[in-house]
């Protein structure tokens, strides 16, 4: 039996490569199990645990972090992961300040650190014939532009074009189409919007510092949502300049973050949080759960597990 393991992606990362950074700080114990190509780590993750594993070190990108941790929670595994990032994105490593450089010191993370819990978004949808799945997500999901936007760039693409490029690019290039969404979070009333995407997140930066729901926290019990539905030229600009600098610059400053606040509406975006958020697009859209494209739904009801996943970092 034995309890360390680590599930590596090969396609980022050799296992000689990572063999050697343990050899350095002197852990021998571990078991390595690299991914599979088709789902993305969900055997190897079987596998480690029927070895006995407690404690999972995954050197992936976020695709791998999402299949590890869908399987965990199928299984219902009572496991603490460690991360290596070694993806494109990188998001959840990004939002838990992760060096996404640095494997030796993340490593020293991973054997030495201290525990941190964080929530678990759970997305359960309905597909066009009515078929129920039960998604879980570090990062953000979300449903309409975004997702089709998703399905079209792959992440190598986000990461040599940049996020601002290719967030801005992607509304430009596609057709742009309002969708109309019942949205109701917790148990205030239904509101009927007319939205391009309508995203549910509880890790809100994305590389190069942009940030659609610059609140969210990976721990506070809630989930926050980005309404993006700018109509006009001048939106547009406002939007791009709202989610990049001025999040930077704007935000950090009391006065500031009052204005931001009080000028938000869905005609650029709109903020919310709560503990739960059930969405009804008018048409069946397509879902996007942590950047991967899924199929269309017609419901969504978003939850949270608070504090359902215990990091070592
Ligand atoms: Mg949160």
């Amino acid at each position: 039996m034995n309890e360390l393991a680590v599930i590596f992606n090969p396609q980022k990362i050799s296992i000689g490569k990572l063999q050697k950074a343990f050899t350095k700080q002197k852990v021998t114990d571990a078991s390595f199990f690299a991914t599979e190509p088709g789902t993305n780590g969900a055997v190897a993750t079987k596998e480690a645990l029927a070895l006995g594993a407690k404690h999972l070190i995954i050197a992936g990108g976020d695709g791998t972090i999402r299949a590890i941790v869908q399987e965990l929670m199928e299984s219902k595994a009572d496991v603490t992961l460690s991360l290596l990032p070694v993806g494109t994105g990188n998001i959840l490593a990004r939002n838990l300040s992760l060096s996404v450089t640095n494997l030796d010191a993340n490593l020293k993370r991973a054997i030495n650190g201290s525990d941190f819990d964080i929530d678990l978004g759970i997305a359960k949808v309905l597909d066009k014939e009515g078929n129920c799945s039960t998604f879980f997500f570090t990062g953000i999901a979300g449903v309409g532009m975004d997702a089709r936007i998703m399905q079209r760039t792959d992440l190598k693409a986000k990461k040599r074009i940049g996020w601002f490029a290719y967030i801005e690019g992607g509304f430009k290039s596609l057709p742009l189409k309002f969708e109309k969404f019942d949205i109701q979070v917790d148990d205030q009333p239904v509101r009927t919007i007319k939205s391009y995407s309508v995203l549910v997140g509880n890790a809100g930066w994305l590389p190069g510092l942009i940030s659609m729901m610059p609140d969210a926290r990976l721990d506070d019990a809630r989930l926050d949502i980005a309404l993006i539905g700018p109509r006009k030229f001048w939106n547009w600009v406002d939007f791009l300049s709202r989610i990049t600098w001025q999040n930077q610059v704007v935000r950090p400053l009391a006065l500031g973050r009052k204005w931001l606040d009080q000028t938000a509406n869905l005609k650029t975006i709109e903020n919310l949080n709560g503990s739960r958020i059930r969405i009804r697009p008018h048409h069946p859209v397509l879902l996007q759960v942590d950047g991967d494209p899924q199929f269309e739904i017609i419901e969504a009801d978003f939850k949270l597990l608070t504090k359902g996943l215990r990091f070592k970092l």
